[in-house]
This record gives structure tokens, sequence and C-alpha cells, in this order.
């Protein structure tokens, strides 16, 4: 029989599409056990300020197809110092919380891990955010919505790029990790993508450009991962413009991308994810995180997911640039 008796959920750091999938189900799941499931809103800054309600079957209804959280979501510089984690636990042990679901991003999962060790609360990941950029998974609840927005949305701006002949920087989300542009670069059919951490070659996005005027093309689409500061693109645009008189349009496609209904493929892995962090707690797993690799959805220490996967490949990018010449 399950110690576990009262569960307390949390979506932290941004919001992402599927984090409702993962609520719902994680809801239904402990419900269906017997066990009572508590809304803690607002991230880690909700838990420190006791704002947690009773989660219900129908509390849950009619959000499977809705993004953003219902639980709402939260930075919370507080979680960074010891004396409010256990602040944190003198809450959960008012609510009578013996085990607690956090959804959201590496920096989520590093609150988590520390929370775990120094309450000793049993603690379970579900990585949420459309980065993609957790250690040891492949894949993080709301990418895959996100590649889809910002696909679509490139899709449109070649359209015009195309009639009008121009070029065009996309900048997408990301921060420092590199997938979403990757990925909208290879299925956009984009000329040239620059990530962070990796210097930006000029001269080689120019020859890239003036290779396709000279077969005929009539557009060109350079995808700009964001960085730690949003809007790195406008440096490029500036550039090109001063330095290789090269007129560039910029669209910079933001928080269009963090929003929406979520894709099947996210519904049904959020899904999977929350049953199988309730079934985690019931056996007794204290510090584990629910993980995608080879093709299954699996579970694995904390530990291994608290580090920003690199998923910068040079592989994808060499990809890109032999599909585009
Ligand atoms: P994400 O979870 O999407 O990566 P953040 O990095 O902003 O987003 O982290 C979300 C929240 O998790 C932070 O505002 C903070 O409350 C908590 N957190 C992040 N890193 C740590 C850490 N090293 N120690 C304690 N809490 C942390």
């Amino acid at each position: 029989m399950s110690k576990i008796k009262n569960i307390g959920i949390l979506t932290s750091g941004g919001d992402s599409p599927g984090m409702n999938c993962a609520i719902r189900s994680a809801v239904r799941t402990a419900l269906f056990n017997k066990i009572n499931i508590f809304g803690i809103y607002r991230g880690y800054s909700g838990l420190l300020a006791n704002e947690i309600k009773p989660l219900t079957a129908s509390s849950v209804g009619n959000i499977i197809q809705r993004g953003g959280t219902i639980l709402q979501s939260s930075r919370c510089p507080e979680f960074f110092e010891a004396k409010s984690r256990k602040m944190a636990k003198e809450i959960m042990d008012l609510n009578k919380l013996d085990g607690l679901i956090v959804i959201g991003g590496d920096g989520s999962f590093n609150g988590a891990h520390l929370f775990n060790i120094e309450s000793g609360i049993p603690v379970i990941g579900i990585p949420g955010t459309i980065d993609n950029d957790i250690s040891n998974t492949e894949y993080t609840i709301g990418f895959d919505t996100a590649l889809s927005t910002a696909i679509e949305a490139v899709d449109k701006i070649r359209d015009t790029a195309s009639s009008h002949a121009r070029t065009f920087i996309i900048e997408v989300m990301g921060r420092n990790s590199s997938g979403i542009a990757t990925h909208v670069g290879v299925c956009t059919g984009a000329e040239n993508i620059v990530l962070p951490g990796v210097e930006t070659d000029y001269d080689q996005i120019v020859s890239d450009i003036n290779r396709g005027i000279s077969r005929g093309k009539n557009s060109s689409i350079l995808i700009v991962a964001e960085g730690t500061v949003p809007g790195r693109s406008y440096e490029i645009q500036k550039n090109l413009k001063e330095k290789y008189n090269l007129k560039a349009h910029l669209c910079i496609l933001g928080h269009i991308q963090r929003g929406g209904s979520p894709s099947p493929i996210d519904r049904f892995r959020a899904s999977v994810m929350g049953n199988m962090a309730v079934k985690a707690l019931i056996e007794g797993k204290t510090s584990h995180a629910t993980i995608y690799k080879d093709g299954q959805i699996a579970l694995t220490e904390l530990t291994n997911c608290l580090e920003k996967k690199n998923d910068a490949k040079p592989e994808i990018l060499d990809l890109a640039k032999t599909l585009s010449i």
C-alpha cells in the first residue's frame, strides 16, 4: 500500500503547451488511486505564499486542448535561498502534502532537487519547456507545438519574402538552446541558421544569400536563436546593412511560440508523463523525472536531468546548409 496520501503539483518557469495535459493526467491518476491532489498556484512563489487548493476530476475537465497552465507559473528568486525552501517544507507540512510533482525546465528541476534533498519530501519532475534543453531527455513538453507554431509563421513569411524578393531574419525562442532554431531551420529550408555560442560568420551568410540569388532564388531566410537576450537579430540586421549593404527585414516571433493548443505529440507524451509521475510517487520513488529516450517514456534519477543540454549539433547545421544550396 502506498504511503503517499496527498500530492502537490505545480508548474514553474516558462509555460509551455501541453502542461495542462500533464496536470490533467496527474490529477486523474491520483484520484483514480484514491490519493488527494492539490494544485500549487504560480510555481514556487505560490508554494511560499500557501496558494494551494484541492483539485478534482472536473477541475481539470476541458483543459487538454488548452495552452498555458491552469496552475499558472512564475519565476521565484526566493527559492534559490535555503531559508525559503525551509519555509516551503513547512507549508507542505501544514497542508499535509507528502509528495510533489514539478512541471518545468532545468531551473525548476534544480529547485526541486534541492528541495527534495533538504526536506526529504519525494519529488518527481516532468520536463515542460518549449526549449527542449534538459539533459538526458530527447524531448520536453511543448517543444513539438512550439516548432509547429514557428514553422507555420516562417512559411507565411517565406510567401511574402518570395513575392517581394526579400531577405528575412527571423528570430526564434530558445534562449541559449539551439533546438527550436535548428529544427525550424531545417523544416523551413532556411538558407542559414545562427546559434547561440557560435560566432556569426557574416561573410558566409552573405555568400550563401548571393549564391542563392545567382541560381534564381528570390528569397532568403536566416533563422536566429534568440540567445540570452531577445532582440539579438537587430545587431545582425545592422551589420548586414552597414558592412555588406544587404537589406534584411526582421521578424521576432517571440511569445507566440509559447502559446496555442498542444499538438498530438505534446498531448500524448504529457498524458503518459503525468500518469507515470503519480505512479512513481505511489511506488515510493523519491527523486526522479520522467524522460523521453530512444522512443520510450521512462523514469530516471532527477540528478541526471539537472544540466542544460547542448544540442547545437554541427551535423544538423550541415544538413540545413546542404539542403539550401
Ligand atoms: P525553467 O524551469 O523553465 O528552466 P527558470 O530557470 O527560470 O525556468 O527556473 C524557474 C524557477 O525555478 C526559478 O525562478 C527558481 O524559483 C527555481 N530555480 C531555478 N534554479 C534554481 C536553483 N539552482 N536553486 C533553487 N531554485 C531554482
